[in-house]
């Protein structure tokens, strides 16, 4: 399809605003990082990068800001949000320019990427208030003793972030931390700062203060640990072997952190979808394996099909793949867009070249496409792949599926489970109630059934995280805001009662304290 050469950058993208998104990120020794439009190669602007000095003084601004956002009442910091709401809806396509000239992403991705925050500022702004309430409690003794849970914000929280959603994972994050009284000092990947710095320009121009949120840019193991030693908390989304790092750091120093890392995730179809349920199964795993191409956490990098209807359905499926247009377009043609960046083109490359070498057939794509872009990877069918190929055990993270047949359920559930892995998983059955009971032996932090992931990941009351080595913690939900608060216990004793009475024996004293446990168990006194 379309070449990167005839490619005009979108009108809103200008160098005026280049600049003057990347001047907000400290950088004192004036060392840049050359960030590229993914769909040419070309340099679109120089990004400053941050020593641990800048980091510090980051932190100290965010912390003097923090001091007086933890004072607002919560419905006042609420107010800026909801302005913010407004502010993202309409400036989604702006967005989404600036998220598909430095991702390379198509523009349906860019598009849903840039409704993440949103989703998350309307699904919090109906929770916040309630979550960050104080709380009484019954006290050990009733009537006389209680207590209150207060919510404390942790005070300034590091994020740092990928560049497969560069904007959600920079925003949506933080925003549940900013409402709980935070600071945010965010690390994007250098590669995708300038969707981030933009959103966080339209918060600012909601009323957020500033100073509360801060950016940071440099290379992870160069600014990673300047940040992790002055946060908080952390909140981390990348790769496992990162997040095992970042966790270590954050052990160390005591600080709570939380862990969204990589996934190696399956989709399991039973034998009874109808003719409808198969047409809807081809489409949503398209897009659950080449959406965003393939670099999506919670993407499908392998479907187990059942062996009696195999043939059927893998021809439906290849068909799909074979006929989905790709190319580089700022519009909404392509349905297949750029991987990021040839570095990640090569990793997802060597995982084909890997399955093939050591047996694999490839039913369909296969191939870098430089003729479209640098970046540029076909949507790839594989079958025969096992364990011992990289894209048998590892994430590939790319728009690349291995097809496997299975005799059983039994099986293809521990084929599925069969995984280091624990991000999410799909099943897909026309009787919903024996999906669900599929579901709930995989072994995955999501499970969607009867579609590929987004189901999950857009029900933002459930909290989402991965298991086993895809994570540690969960985003959304309650607890995706109440992770950046300390729980203070403040509890009153209006009397003295507890101990014997003078002059009361003690084993009196025991006597009647066993009692009273078995008599406030009776009346339900927690
Ligand atoms: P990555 O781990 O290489 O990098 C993620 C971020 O961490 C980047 O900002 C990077 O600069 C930074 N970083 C790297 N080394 C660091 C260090 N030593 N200290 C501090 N920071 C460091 O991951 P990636 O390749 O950018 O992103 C892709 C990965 O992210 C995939 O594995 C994908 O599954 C995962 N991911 C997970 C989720 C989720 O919600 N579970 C969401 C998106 C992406």
């Amino acid at each position: 399809m379309s070449a990167g050469s005839a490619l005009t950058r979108p009108a809103f993208v200008t160098d005026e605003l280049l600049d003057r998104l990347v001047a907000r990120v400290p950088g004192r020794t004036g060392a840049t990082w050359k960030l590229t439009e993914v769909y040419t190669g070309e340099v679109l602007v120089e990004l400053p990068q941050s020593t641990p000095e800048d980091i510090e003084a980051a932190f100290e601004e965010a912390r003097a800001a923090q001091a007086l956002w933890a004072q607002w009442p919560v419905a006042k910091r609420l107010e800026v949000f909801k302005r913010a709401h407004t502010l993202l809806i309409d400036n989604a396509r702006n967005t989404a320019d600036l998220i598909q000239v430095e991702s390379g992403k198509n523009r349906r991705m860019a598009i849903e990427e840039t409704c993440d925050p949103p989703m998350i500022i309307g699904y919090y702004l109906k929770r916040a208030e309630k979550l960050l309430k104080p709380k009484r409690h019954g006290g050990p003794v009733p009537v006389i003793s209680g207590s209150t849970e207060i919510r404390v914000p942790k005070g300034v929280v590091g994020i740092i972030a990928p560049w497969n959603f560069p904007f959600a994972t920079g925003l949506s994050d933080a925003i549940p931390a900013l409402m709980a009284g935070n600071a945010v000092v965010v690390k994007p990947d250098n590669k995708t700062a300038l969707s981030p710095l933009y959103g966080i320009s339209l918060l600012e121009e909601a009323g957020l203060p500033k100073g509360l949120f801060q950016v940071v840019c440099g290379e992870g193991p160069d600014i990673g640990p300047t940040l992790i030693d002055n946060a908080n908390y952390v909140m981390f989304t990348g790769s496992t072997a990162t997040g095992r790092v970042i966790g270590e750091r954050a052990g160390r120093n005591l600080i709570g952190c939380c862990l969204e890392l990589g996934g190696k995730n399956p989709m399991i179809v039973l034998d009874d979808l109808d003719s409808t349920g198969v047409a809807e199964w081809v489409e949503s795993a398209a897009f659950g394996v080449f959406g965003n191409t393939g670099q999506i956490c919670m993407h499908i990098e392998r479907i187990y099909l059942p062996e009696t209807r195999y043939d059927e359905l893998k021809s439906a499926f290849v068909e799909r793949a074979r006929n989905l247009s790709i190319g580089a377009a700022y519009d909404f043609g392509p349905e297949l867009g750029s991987l990021v960046s040839v570095d990640h083109r090569d990793r997802v490359a060597s995982h084909v070249e890997d399955a093939v070498a050591k047996g694999a057939t490839v039913l369909t794509g296969g191939r870098a496409r430089p003729d479209i872009g640098p970046a540029f990877f076909e949507a790839t069918v594989l079958e025969g792949v096992t364990k011992d190929m990289l894209a048998g055990s590892t994430e590939t993270f790319g728009p690349v599926v291995g097809l496997y047949p299975y005799r059983t359920v039994d099986e293809a559930i521990h084929l599925a489970n069969d995984t280091d892995y624990g991000l999410n998983a799909s099943v897909w059955g026309g009787d919903v109630a024996r999906a669900e009971a599929v579901a709930a032996r995989i072994d995955s932090g999501n499970v969607n059934i009867n579609d590929a992931l987004a189901t999950a990941y857009a029900s933002k009351g459930s909290p989402s995280g991965g298991v086993k080595q895809s994570g540690v913690g969960a985003r959304h939900g309650d607890q995706g805001l109440l992770k950046y608060t300390d729980a203070k216990n403040v509890a009153v004793l209006k009397k003295q009662v507890m101990g014997a009475r003078p002059g009361q024996d003690y084993d009196a004293y025991v006597k009647q304290m066993l009692q009273s446990l078995k008599l406030m168990r009776k009346l339900r006194v927690r």
